[in-house]
């Protein structure tokens, strides 16, 4: 039996899931690079912001008074269930634990390289028709380079580690301090200031909170495109519209309805973008505001199907989905799945772009699945012949979803208790 050789770029929840479904073929090894010292990705916490100690730049977002938006329940992988001991939602360490048993459990760590940096990858030809990929890494902790060859790439390099700051007029006149929630840790650093956040959806509503204990007053930005926060909000929080620009003076910020504030501290909470720098030109996959060209099922490469991207999209239940992938990936490798002709594929993927901008969703959010998450899942399930996601996942994340909009101050204090029948319960503590 031929073994193929597998390349996984990042050792976060996706590359794990990755490297534990390859590792479960006989006919597959994987060799997993991951450039920090600990697996995790985005749950390996660090209390630097900016370079690490073998001077890469910083890629988790987790701050110190993190817990999960979501709960376990919704969060796990679908074959490795967080303890029961666990409350439902979480404090970013745990979660890290947990990521730490998954790749325990599945022995995954002897697959791992640390402190190797995926510095380049280019599909070359083996043989007729037969494509491999070279990959450049850079030992970071000894400072030296190697290739190696592989008969497929998973991409799992995470997306929540190049900031998006946007471009507001008069924005150099503001003397107060200017960060993006990427490099927030401790709300005690800005006690007693005046802050503003801009941009309302899961960190910057998360942030607010986590600095009302501290801060003098909080206002939060709210585009018109994202529903305003419903519910109590401790007293030092308001909400307001966008920033439309900044006076003079410093320190003065005026909103789009023509309010103003004068603030200490501005933090963007504005999202990051994808970035794939170690791919050769000749991978053929860019990257165009929120899009990526061209991926099929926002997973395969068509222009070399053995290339795979994992956890690209963004407003789903992660692990779970990155299961599916992941299933669905190998299911086209091992014959399971015939995909189409680049041409084929290519026109489904135009088609699935244009009808979102019919329904009016904007470029940027080519990768945005939210309630199409679910039939994408069974999707990707149905193909790869595979069992589909429990159902009790969503009816729970929908109405943990509606918990949230009605009372974001509290709704992660609610406990969530699995029930015999299958379904479940909510225990409000507050
Ligand atoms: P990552 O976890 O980012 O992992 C990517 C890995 O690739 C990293 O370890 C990185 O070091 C490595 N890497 C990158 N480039 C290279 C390279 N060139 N060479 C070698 N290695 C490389 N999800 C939830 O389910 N619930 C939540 O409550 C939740 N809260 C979140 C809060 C914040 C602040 C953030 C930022 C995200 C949150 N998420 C949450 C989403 C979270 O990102 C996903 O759960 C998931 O961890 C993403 O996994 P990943 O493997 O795709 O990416």
């Amino acid at each position: 039996m031929k073994v193929l050789n597998v390349a996984v770029i990042g050792a976060g929840a996706a590359g794990l899931c990755a490297a534990r479904h390859i590792a479960a073929r006989p006919d597959l090894k994987p060799v997993i690079y991951e450039q920090s010292s600990s697996v995790g990705g985005a749950w390996f916490y660090r209390e630097e912001t900016d370079k690490d100690e073998n001077g890469l730049k910083i890629h988790s977002a987790m701050y110190k008074n993190l817990k999960t938006n979501l709960p376990k329940q919704v969060m796990e992988f679908p074959d490795f269930p967080f303890d029961e001991k666990l409350p439902s939602f979480l404090y970013h360490e745990q979660v890290q634990d947990y990521l730490e048993k998954y790749c325990d459990n599945f022995k995954l760590r002897k697959y791992i390289k640390f402190e190797t940096f995926v510095e380049h990858v280019k599909p070359v030809s083996q043989s007729e028709g037969e494509r491999s990929w070279e990959v450049t890494v850079k030992n970071v902790k000894e400072n030296t380079t190697s290739k190696s060859v592989f008969d497929a790439i998973f991409v799992c390099n995470g997306h929540y580690a190049s900031p998006l700051i946007p471009n507001i007029p008069g924005k150099e006149y503001f003397k107060g301090e200017m960060s993006h929630s990427h490099t927030y840790r401790h709300p005690e650093v800005f006690s007693g200031k005046r802050i503003v956040l801009l941009g309302g959806r899961s960190s910057g509503q998360d942030i607010s909170l986590d600095l009302a204990k501290h801060a003098s007053d909080v206002h939060i930005t709210i585009s018109h495109r994202t529903p305003r926060i419903q519910g109590k909000l401790p007293k030092c929080i308001s909400q307001a519209p966008s920033i439309s620009s900044f006076l003079p003076d410093g320190k003065t910020i005026v909103f789009e309805d023509g309010s103003q504030t004068e603030a200490d501290c501005l933090i963007f909470c504005t999202g990051y973008g994808y970035g794939f720098p170690f791919l050769d030109e000749s991978c053929d996959i860019s990257v165009d505001e929120g899009r990526i060209r061209y991926l099929y099922n926002h997973t395969i490469n068509p222009s070399h199907p053995s290339m795979t991207f994992i956890g690209i999209c963004s407003r789903i239940c992660p692990f779970p989905q990155f299961h599916y992938q992941v299933l669905y990936s190998l299911a086209t490798m091992d014959g399971t799945i015939e995909l189409p002709s680049k041409d084929e594929m290519l026109k489904e993927i135009e088609e699935d772009y244009r009808n979102r901008l019919q329904e009016g969703m904007p470029h940027r959010a080519s990768h945005v699945l939210a309630a199409r998450q679910w039939a994408y899942n069974d999707k990707l399930a149905d193909e790869a012949d595979v069992p589909r996601l429990n159902q009790r996942v969503q009816k729970l994340y929908d109405d943990i979803h509606h918990t949230r909009v009605a009372m974001l101050l509290d709704y992660k204090e609610n406990e969530i208790g699995l029930l015999e029948n299958g379904s479940y319960n909510v225990v409000c503590k507050k």
